[in-house]
């Protein structure tokens, strides 16, 4: 059989299993949309077990409009799947088996990405196992390769959860060298010789300079990029230009603050995170104004100056020794999001920017939620929340950039005062 695709898999991977019914953060409570195929529907329409069970099942489910999709759950008011248990458990697969279930369900957080010539395994951080093994796996999060024939890809997984057309990879030439431009990435986010703030900024320059190499129509120079960049790394060069950027960081608290707003506000299961944060900040809830019109968003700049120094305090302790944790998380969903071309109709710094705002929401998340009490139960909670409101929802790329241009414009300098 012919091994014609190149895989990666990220190394946790493998490793994963669901902790089922021990599950804080169950993700059959998330209230996602889960689409069910027609044959899946079929399938369960015709079991005996089930009819026997639940009488009508078709009445859990809601056609979908206007799609390619054929059905989807009919989530309970508490936001849960109608066939989960009391004690958290699917009934489907109780009653049945696992085979009954959807795709969706059967692989979730298992994500396959294809590309042009290479598919990639990866694993979300919308899932609070996954969340756990990110804490306890201390070295750096890598990628294995291997080579398969698609049918072995196929079968280990079903369909792939994105894949783009594949014109895209001739009206823009540099999607042709992603796997290069992911190589340098990671390797620059796990390097330990510099905080994980400095690590996302250096990124940025990279990613400013492939924009410029992209607009000149010279993309067949990355792999040569890659190298130079990252000897000029490795040899304390950028370091030097990293020491010579001067910071404003006036309004980086109300910035953050604004984001974190517009999209917690909008996640029923991050309101809480939301409120705890501004109540800890001295932030007036009652502010905030009609954040669905991103347009006439408004938020009070007043905080408590004092009480934010205190959170950020007890935060730099809490995270000092877990800064590999954030390295993971950051590289897990630099590679879930598809950056830096998550929108391919976008330049590639404009997208690795609302990367960065992401991370900022999440960090300003975890900041102003860290109190005297603040526990790992919390830190894997926010994390978990946090991925799902924004590494694993394709509604938050549009909205942020139709909000991040009111306050903003998309550049380098910008990008230092919110991040160093
Ligand atoms: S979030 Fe992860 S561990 Fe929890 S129920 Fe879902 S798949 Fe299982």
């Amino acid at each position: 059989m012919d091994n014609n695709y190149a895989v990666f898999k990220v190394n946790i991977y493998d490793e994963f299993a669901c902790i089922e019914s021990k599950c804080k953060q169950n993700c059959c409570r998330a209230g996602w949309d889960i689409i069910w195929s027609k044959n899946e529907c079929e399938k369960i329409y015709k079991s005996k077990a089930l009819k026997k069970s639940f009488h009508q099942m078709e009445k859990h489910f809601v056609k979908c409009n206007g799609t390619q999709k054929y059905m989807k759950l009919k989530n309970t008011i508490e936001d849960a799947c109608p066939f989960l248990s009391e004690q958290n458990l699917c009934r489907i697969q109780l009653t049945t088996n696992y085979n009954y279930l959807s795709q969706t369900c059967k692989v979730y957080p298992r994500l396959l990405m294809e590309y042009k010539d290479y598919f990639e395994f990866s694993i979300s951080s919308g899932c609070e196992k996954v969340v756990e093994m990110l804490l306890e796996n201390r070295e750096a999060l890598g990628f294995t390769q291997s080579n398969n024939n698609l049918a072995e890809i196929r079968n280990s997984y079903g369909r792939s959860g994105k894949d783009f057309p594949s014109n895209i990879y001739k009206d823009r030439p540099i999607l042709n060298y992603w796997i290069d431009i992911k190589y340098l990435v990671i390797e620059i986010l796990s390097d330990r010789s510099y905080s994980i703030e400095e690590r996302l900024f250096i990124t940025g320059m990279a990613m400013e300079l492939l924009r410029d190499i992209e607009n000149e129509g010279n993309v067949e120079i990355i792999p040569q990029f890659v190298d130079m960049f990252l000897s000029e790394n490795s040899c304390g060069k950028i370091k030097q230009q990293l020491n010579s950027i001067e910071i404003n960081k006036e309004n980086r608290v109300i910035h953050c603050l604004s984001y974190m707003t517009l999209i917690f506000y909008q996640e029923k299961s991050c309101k809480s995170i939301l409120e705890k944060g501004q109540k800890n900040i001295g932030v007036d809830v009652g502010k905030v104004e009609e954040v669905n019109q991103v347009k006439n968003f408004t938020i009070s700049t007043d905080y408590d100056k004092a009480a934010y120094a205190t959170c950020e305090k007890l935060y730099l302790d809490f995270i000092a020794d877990k800064e590999y944790f954030l390295e993971n998380v950051l590289i897990l969903n630099f590679t879930n999001m598809c950056m830096p071309f998550c929108d391919t109709s976008k330049d590639i710094f404009d997208n690795y920017y609302t990367f960065i705002i992401c991370f900022c929401i999440f960090k300003f998340a975890l900041t102003t939620n860290t109190d005297e009490n603040f526990s790992i139960e919390e830190l894997i909670r926010i994390t978990v929340l946090s991925s799902r409101s924004m590494a694993h929802n394709s509604k938050i790329v549009p909205l942020l950039d139709e909000f991040r241009l009111q306050f903003k414009d998309i550049n380098l300098d910008n990008m230092a005062n919110l991040l160093l």
